[in-house]
């Protein structure tokens, strides 16, 4: 469990602050930086975390090791070797970086950690805190694992088989085993019967490269997968099975893979031996540019309940669309890639069933149940049909959820209220549709750049936010300008940990002391919205002479697009987010030169509380329902009412159940909450739940 561990400290090791100027006063590098920070993710540093630190390296100067205060360390970039370390939420790790760029990068990587890594989950009985992108639909929604104490697999009982909960959901459908991928490939690689193992060596490398670079720009699991295939000792694995000879490089590879892949497996941490999957996956891609396809999942599967070993990620929406209802794993953790793809797309899973099922003879039928894990083999006609007309009685419920989500609510005293979406990625604006948004209230565009290597110019801003404009059709969307800084260190801006951190220059701070980023990304908005109702706003916002600064920022940019004779349209609105103490002190300055305000509960409870949200050791204080919180808001809306500014709220305190009412009550007319959380936000304010 995660603990309130000791603060992230850097602490240069050796003769510290000493060794950044020598004798002769010229200055120098550092020798090596050390810093101890505490994981606060539940999870570790499992594979995805690995890869988001590995990407924060970049192409800086730097050598970094990993590990326990006092143990043995590695070198971060060997992915594999630091997943083994089993790092979890509460651990201590040291961090110890060498090289010109060391302190930047301890400091990025200190940020990281602490940040989380997006991942909410919170120890049990603590109240949630107010963490970026921490939906409370997600919360606590971590199925309760039920592993065997003593770590034996569950045996088959009257019928039943008690296996661990993965994703939520029933199925029913005669079983089907996946097989085991190929142990041997026979690839015919580049070469002929007389192999030349330097050119064998040569086309290894560039499969390598090739995919790492096509994953490193996919979903967070392609960019582990990218992470992976970067791990040094895998590569030279390989490389080295090809100087025995004899051997083609994709099969030299795809040995180094499954000897990798075995050795994980048979970790007795779990979630090291889930990363097994992983790895087979990642090779797979790489045997891909060999045009060797390893596809083990049968065509048809329509009405199936899959058996096997493990999964990897990419597999498991193949499974959904070839059919399969549901899928029953031998091994699998909570964590697996897998898992989370599976919760994702709706597929019910079990974990953890053992070799128990494997005796079962193909075709048989069985009921899931994703929930608890729970197995029935062969049921009898009853309990099929019972089951059978309770999954039909789901979907339809579903259905009529989704149905009434899509309608705007209005209140009884006749005010309609919008209820949009938070997004930060194309995918978001899909679920975002899906769900039933009015709209969306804050795009994240820092989001879309986060770990990119180099940021992204004007051009491929346009297209990003063309992509996601016209998933959203007409509409109504609030584009919020970049927040880099705090908990967002934007790899390709390479930001200072302290100079750009919670209290520095973040946000519109950081725009306006870069304005040609700030002119970029405008036009960019403006070029993209051409077509659709789009306003934007700005992040941190302290004083309203920022806002006079950003609002002819705005126009600047629209003139210059006028002015070259480039197709745009202006934002509808020009907006901020209240999110600092004294731009909700002083909102009625705000307002005046606002056309909407927006409030963000999470960095304003932060910084009302003096409370670092990133931080588990004052998650306590975070408590958006504190005195302190509730008088702002109260002031807040009142100014804003007394100007005839419109409010919305789009911090986490918007879908909370205990506020959404209240802060309509209090004048809000549009709540932005993560996309999965619509539906409820909804009903909440239709009355339909308590
Ligand atoms: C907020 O601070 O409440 C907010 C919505 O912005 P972010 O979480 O992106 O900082
Ligand atoms: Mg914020």
């Amino acid at each position: 469990e995660p603990s309130g561990g000791p603060a992230p400290t850097t602490l240069p090791a050796g003769s510290p602050a000493d060794s950044a100027v020598a004798a002769d006063g010229m200055e120098q590098a550092p020798e090596q930086i050390t810093a101890t920070v505490s994981v606060v993710n539940p999870l570790g540093l499992h594979a995805r975390p690995v890869a988001a630190l590995i990407r924060a390296l970049s192409d800086r100067d730097v050598e970094v090791r990993i590990g326990r205060p006092g143990g043995p360390s590695v070198d971060l970039r060997s992915v594999l070797r630091v997943v083994a370390l089993a790092l979890r939420g509460g651990d201590v790790v040291e961090i110890t970086a060498g090289g010109r760029d060391a302190a930047l990068t301890t400091a990025a990587l200190t940020a990281l950690i602490t940040g989380g890594f997006g991942e909410a989950e919170r120890p049990a009985g603590r109240r949630p805190a107010v963490g970026m992108g921490v939906p409370p639909a997600r919360m606590g929604n971590a199925p309760a694992a039920r592993r065997p104490l003593d770590g034996t697999a569950p045996t088959l009982k009257n019928g039943s088989l008690a296996a661990s909960a993965g994703a939520p959901g029933l199925a029913i459908g005669p079983l089907v085993r996946l097989d085991r991928a190929p142990v041997q490939i026979t690839g015919n690689g580049s070469g002929s019967a007389n192999l030349d193992v330097d050119g064998e060596k040569s086309a290894l490398t560039i499969a390598i490269d090739a995919t790492a670079g096509r994953l490193a720009h996919g979903n967070e699991f392609e960019v582990a997968h990218a992470a992976l295939l970067g791990d040094p000792e895998l590569r030279s694995d390989a490389l080295r099975r090809l100087d025995q000879g004899g051997t083609t490089a994709a099969a030299a590879w795809w040995s180094a893979v499954g000897a990798m892949a075995d050795s994980l497996a048979a970790d007795p941490d779990e979630l090291v031996a889930a990363r097994a999957v992983d790895v087979r996956e990642a090779g797979t891609a790489v045997l891909a540019e060999f045009g060797v396809v390893v596809d083990r999942i049968p065509l048809d599967l329509a009405g199936k309940v899959v058996f096997a070993d493990d999964l990897g990620p990419g597999e498991v929406p193949v499974l959904v669309e070839r059919g399969a209802v549901g899928v029953v794993l031998s091994r699998g953790s909570a964590t697996a890639h897998a898992v989370i793809v599976a919760r994702g797309l709706g597929l019910p899973m079990a974990l953890r069933a053992g070799d128990a099922l494997g005796t079962i003879a193909p075709g048989t039928p069985v009921i899931l149940d994703g929930d608890t894990g729970l197995l029935t083999v062969d049921p009898t006609p009853e309990e099929a049909d019972r089951v059978t007309s309770l999954i039909s009685d789901q979907a339809a419920g579903e259905v009529a959820r989704r149905a009434a989500a899509q309608g705007s609510v209005r209140l009884a005293d006749g005010r309609e209220v919008l209820v949009v979406a938070n997004i930060g990625s194309l995918a978001d604006a899909r679920a975002a549709v899906s769900a039933g948004a009015d709209g969306v209230g804050l795009l994240r565009t820092e989001l879309l750049v986060l770990d990119r290597d180099t940021y992204p110019d004007e051009d491929a801003q346009t297209d990003d936010l063309q992509a996601i404009f016209e998933v959203l059709g007409d509409r109504p969307i609030v584009v919020r300008v970049l927040d880099a800084g705090g908990d967002k260190p934007v790899t390709a801006l390479a930001l200072d940990a302290e100079h750009n951190g919670f209290l520095g220059v973040r946000g519109l701070r950081y725009l306006l002391a870069h304005p040609d980023l700030l002119q970029a990304q405008l036009r960019a908005i403006c070029r993209a919205g051409l077509g659709h109702r789009v306003s934007v706003m700005a992040p941190m916002v302290t004083i309203a002479a920022e806002v006079v600064a950003f609002r002819s920022a705005v126009d600047r940019a629209v003139q210059s697009l006028v002015d070259e004779g480039i197709g745009h349209r202006p934002p509808e609105k020009v907006g901020v987010m209240i999110e600092v103490p004294a731009a909700a002190l002083a909102a009625d300055e705000i307002c005046a030169v606002s056309d909407f305000v927006s409030v963000g509960s999470n960095d304003l409870t932060s910084y009302t509380m003096a409370a670092d949200r990133t931080l588990a050791g004052v998650a306590e204080l975070l408590d958006p329902g504190s005195t302190a919180l509730q008088r702002l808001l109260d002031q807040l809306c009142s100014f804003a009412l007394a100007a005839g500014t419109p409010v919305a709220v789009c911090g986490e305190i918007a879908g909370m159940a205990e506020f959404a009412i209240g802060l309509v009550d209090r004048g809000v007319h549009e709540l932005s909450v993560a996309p999965a959380r619509i539906p409820f936000v909804k009903e909440l304010l239709r009355g339909q739940r308590g």
